[in-house]
């Protein structure tokens, strides 16, 4: 099923997330139901919170659906390593339209449950890493525009409101 994807603003975006205390079948149907949300975005990850369900649960396939073998479910990840820095541009679903360079580390590894609620441990570099840091960030209520310095996020946030007060976004 197809979930509308809440926007800036949304107060469970900006709240942390709860995790999961028992991977079931109605788990493993909140991640085919973000998956679906994902793919018709389109985009490569997409956190639960972003569908107003506050669970530590994220989805990330840098193919969009293209490749097999490169869709991941993440339950309750966590970090076990974080290195190295990297600066990209950077969009979020929630936030559409807009993009800012963000700085990420390079490399990151992360354990998590799978769908079966197996134990798992991914290790991401470049893209990967840079998807990963801004899916478990979505799980602790902060956006790529949180981590961007000084001005710059305070004129994002303004351009926001300014279009959501028109109704245009
Ligand atoms: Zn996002």
């Amino acid at each position: 099923m197809l979930h509308p994807i809440v926007r800036f603003g949304a107060p469970g975006l900006h709240a942390p997330s709860q995790p999961v205390a028992a991977v079931t079948d109605e788990t493993r149907r909140l991640i085919d139901d973000m998956l679906a949300t994902m793919y018709a975005a389109p985009g490569v990850g997409l956190a639960a919170p972003q569908i107003g369900v506050p669970l530590r649960v994220c989805v990330i396939d840098l193919s969009v659906g293209k490749r097999d073998g490169e869709v991941m479910a993440l339950i309750n990840p966590e970090f076990l390593e974080r290195d190295g820095m990297q600066l990209e541009e950077e969009g979020c679903l929630s936030v559409p339209g807009f993009n800012a360079t963000v700085a990420r580390p390079s490399r990151a590894v992360v354990r998590a449950l799978d769908r079966d609620g197996r134990e798992i441990t991914v290790e991401g570099t470049g893209l990967l890493a840079r998807a990963l840091q801004h899916e478990l960030d979505h799980l602790d209520g902060v956006l790529f525009l949180d981590r961007l310095r000084g001005i710059r996020r305070e004129l994002m946030v303004r351009k926001i409101r300014r279009l959501q007060r028109k109704g245009r976004w």
